[in-house]
């Protein structure tokens, strides 16, 4: 058994900070400020590899492993908390592109991606529809040359500046057999978007999208017809151990800050560390959050030795944003009055962790699935 990362992990890993610390601090606050997404903010992430990570050689990726996914989803987590959705979203849709398109198909995609000039989304929840995916809405109606789609998709990630989207809509009868995936063209004059005014991550634009009769060519169907809820849900196995990562990112950034603070500030003529009142509870927060660091990279592990996962993925996505949320909030009441203002991050942290605890799927979905693994499908709800 060998707990390190190796040579090469390890010298990625250093490499993601310092750039990391150097382009994406810099704009973390100033970008939520102005509640816009910068499209330089793409080509920054792309000129380090890091919107093709999952993406093969031959379409310009870097054919990294789940775990150096998850190495700089947490170095990035710690400087620009938002920026690692430009990690999720591109993970999670090119390994969905690359396990179910075709040769032709994944040349024409993938190479956008990883340039960073095409930003995808993926269009799944409706204002009908959140956990309860399976029962989705959105229709694809036959035509001549495809498809056109009808209905709205809301609390799309990045849905303001997309180009592309994988959309999931209803091509057959009632359930999950009944939804297939397409890879549709976002700049058509029959798709409109509206922001939300978020909580957090404001900077990156979570928005509905309506499709009004919006055309979809017959070759931007992905993979068979029908098989679209299970192809992209397979994906998301991976993706909530990457999520996990970049929350115990924030969070550790936020831990670190709450340390020097317990051994620069003096209150009673002490440093406040020395008081067990303000050191016990940071020992506690970096006990849970090697925990969940290790279930985060033990899931990758596994996906990367194409061992089952499953169960791993789930419990890293419950516990990770969940544990950041109370981690963050801890080091910030230790930060005292100082962290109470927009001037610290902290507070920004705090908002933007929030947004994962409920993207990607609740800590109820993910107990559905651990309760799953552990009782067998018939004694569990
Ligand atoms: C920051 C953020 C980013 C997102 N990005 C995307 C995206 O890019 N694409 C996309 O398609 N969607 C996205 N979403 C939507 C997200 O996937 C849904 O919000 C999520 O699946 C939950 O759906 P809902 O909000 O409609 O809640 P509901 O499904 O209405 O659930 C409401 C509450 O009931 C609970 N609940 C529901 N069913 C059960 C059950 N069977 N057992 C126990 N509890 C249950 C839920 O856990 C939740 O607490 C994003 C959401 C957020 C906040």
């Amino acid at each position: 058994m060998d707990y390190s990362f190796d040579e090469d992990q390890e010298a990625y890993r250093l490499l993601v900070r310092a750039f990391a610390a150097k382009t994406l601090a810099p704009h973390y606050q100033r970008d939520d400020k102005t509640a816009e997404f910068r499209r330089q903010l793409a080509l920054d992430m792309a000129g380090m590899g890091l919107t093709s990570l999952r993406i093969p050689a031959e379409y310009g990726g870097q054919e990294a492993t789940a775990v150096i996914a998850g190495i700089a989803t947490e170095e990035v987590g710690r400087a620009d908390f938002n920026a690692t959705y430009l990690i999720i979203n591109t993970a999670l849709i090119s390994d969905i592109i690359v396990r179910n398109a075709t040769h032709r198909q994944k040349s024409a995609w993938l190479p956008g991606i990883a340039s960073g000039e095409t930003i995808p989304c993926i269009c799944i929840t409706e204002p009908g529809h959140g956990t309860d995916a399976a029962s989705l809405e959105v229709r694809a109606v036959r035509t001549d040359t495809g498809w056109t789609l009808h209905g709205e998709k809301t609390s799309v990630t990045l849905g303001m500046a997309s180009d592309r989207a994988v959309v999931l809509a209803r091509t057959g009868g009632p359930g999950a057999r009944g939804v297939s995936a397409f890879w549709v063209d976002l700049h058509q004059p029959s798709v409109t978007r509206s922001v939300f005014d978020d909580l957090g991550s404001r900077a990156i634009g979570r928005a509905s999208i309506h499709f009004d009769a919006t055309p979809v060519a017959a070759d931007e169907l992905i993979g068979a017809e029908g098989d679209g809820f299970v192809s992209v849900m397979q994906g998301f196995d991976y993706s909530r151990a990457i999520i996990g990562l970049g929350c115990i990112g924030a969070a550790e950034i936020s831990l670190e800050e709450a340390l020097q603070w317990s051994r620069d500030r003096v209150a009673f003529g002490r440093p406040i560390g020395t008081f067990q009142g303000v050191s016990f509870p940071l020992a506690e927060c970096a006990t849970y959050l090697r925990g969940a660091r290790h279930i985060c990279l033990e899931a990758l592990w596994r996906k990367d030795n194409g061992l089952e996962h499953s169960a791993e993925a789930a419990m890293a996505k419950f516990w990770a944003p969940k544990l950041a949320t109370e981690v963050i909030h801890q080091c910030l009441l230790t930060l005292g009055h100082v962290a109470y203002s927009s001037d610290a991050a902290i507070g920004q942290r705090l908002r933007d962790v929030i947004g994962l605890e409920i993207g990607d799927g609740t800590a109820q979905v993910s107990k559905l699935v651990i309760s799953r693994h552990l009782l067998g499908r018939q004694f569990a709800p």
